[in-house]
């Protein structure tokens, strides 16, 4: 299929994109990496009137002061050998489509876009990052676990654009990333994360473990990170996994029934844990 007639606006600067999504209003869509939305143009699940280019000078700076703010189309293929970007992001940077997509795929698109089986977004909740929108109402700086509402749909407000994303840096905790897809370059069935902050005997005095795709949104297993707190890890992560397993309400589909993919996720927690261990 073709996509429906648009009119196509190059933005210069961030405010000529912001100007051109205001006069285009509900109708004009803003455009980076192309990887999502030039399907969904194809496919005409998606048929609006404007596109706004936004790679423009500018969104596409990396700075590190503090945090690593990650402008919105930096391309997920430039952070893979980046040893600013925290390990467990450098973790899940492989899962996301292919290289080939990577290489056009931006971060800002990938938070934007909120797929619930995306691997960016549960990173950035995982690690409690933010989310520096601007539009009609000027800047703001958004918690990742407020921005994702459920799936394809988040806190931005008509006209505005994902402009930056700023990620916490590594500093001393341990972390892993897991995820089962049914091919390689394949969305996740499910995926999970976890960071453990542990004293200095090693007892766990923070977790976060958080889980995708059986979700609708990236979502912290509150319960399981107080399960773990106060253990070593290891001996606590099947039971931190059945429990994960229960917490999940995942839909089945043709591809996978409820029941197995509760298990995979439980799996894949257990999994998480004793690797950050
Ligand atoms: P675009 O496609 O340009 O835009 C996506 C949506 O976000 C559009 O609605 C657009 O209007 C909006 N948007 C874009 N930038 C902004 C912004 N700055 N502010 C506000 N709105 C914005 N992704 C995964 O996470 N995991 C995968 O396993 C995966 N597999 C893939 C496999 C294939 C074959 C393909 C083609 C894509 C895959 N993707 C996957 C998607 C890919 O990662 C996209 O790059 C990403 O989802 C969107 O980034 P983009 O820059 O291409 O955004």
């Amino acid at each position: 299929m073709k996509p429906a007639p648009f009119d196509y606006v190059r933005a210069e600067s961030l405010e000529e994109a912001l100007a051109a999504l205001r006069e285009g209003g509900d109708d004009a869509k803003p455009i980076a990496g192309g990887q999502s939305l030039v399907p969904a143009l194809a496919m005409r699940l998606v048929r609006p009137s404007m596109l706004v280019d936004l790679n423009l000078a500018g969104l596409d700076t990396v700075s590190a002061n503090g945090a690593l703010r990650l402008g919105a189309t930096v391309r997920q293929a430039a952070l893979a050998n980046d040893e600013r970007v925290h390990p467990l992001l450098r973790a899940a940077l492989p899962y996301v489509g292919h290289f080939v997509t990577r290489n056009r795929g931006t971060v800002g698109g990938s938070i934007a876009h909120a797929d619930g089986a995306a691997e960016l977004p549960l990173c950035l909740v995982t690690l409690d990052g933010l989310v520096v929108v601007d539009g009609p109402d000027g800047r703001r700086e958004i918690p990742a676990a407020d921005f994702f509402v459920t799936h394809f749909t988040t806190t931005l407000r008509p006209g505005e654009l994902v402009v930056e994303t700023a990620w916490p840096v590594a500093s001393g905790e341990t972390c892993a990333f897991e995820e089962f897809a049914l091919r390689t370059g394949d969305f996740a069935q499910s995926m999970a994360c976890s960071v453990l902050t542990r004293d200095h005997s090693g007892a766990i005095v923070r977790a976060v473990v958080a889980v995708g795709a059986v979700v609708d949104r990236p979502t912290r297993l509150v319960e399981v990170e107080e399960l773990l707190v106060g253990s070593q890890g290891n001996e606590a992560a099947a039971e931190a996994g059945a429990l994960a397993a229960r917490l999940v309400e995942p839909a089945g589909s043709l591809h996978a029934s409820a029941r197995y993919l509760r298990a995979l996720t439980g799996t894949l927690v257990t999994r998480a844990i004793e690797r950050a261990a």
